[in-house]
């Protein structure tokens, strides 16, 4: 089975980025839009789903690789804030 490795960075790190946000809105359609945004922005990288790996993986992420990411999704909640697929 494979997984792209960024969906979970992703879901993590825009959990947590969120956090720092009071005044948009949260809503899953948000929340999925913001990660759809950024994961089209970043190269996918897949791993084969074996027992501990993805964890192992994700935990070795350099703190600069993940600024990068967290930068991107930064932009993409700017995106979906202003413009929300929703009324
Ligand atoms: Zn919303």
């Amino acid at each position: 089975m494979l997984t792209n490795l960024m969906e979970k960075v992703v879901d993590d790190l825009t959990e947590k980025a969120l956090i720092n946000y009071d005044d948009i809105c949260k809503c899953p359609i948000c929340v999925a839009d913001i990660k759809a945004i950024t994961l089209n922005k970043i190269p996918p990288q897949y791993v084969t789903r074996t027992k501990g790996v993805l964890f192992t993986r994700v935990n070795n992420l350099t703190s600069q690789f993940e600024t990068d990411i967290i930068k991107e999704i930064g932009l993409s909640i700017e995106i979906v804030s202003k413009n929300p697929q929703h009324d």
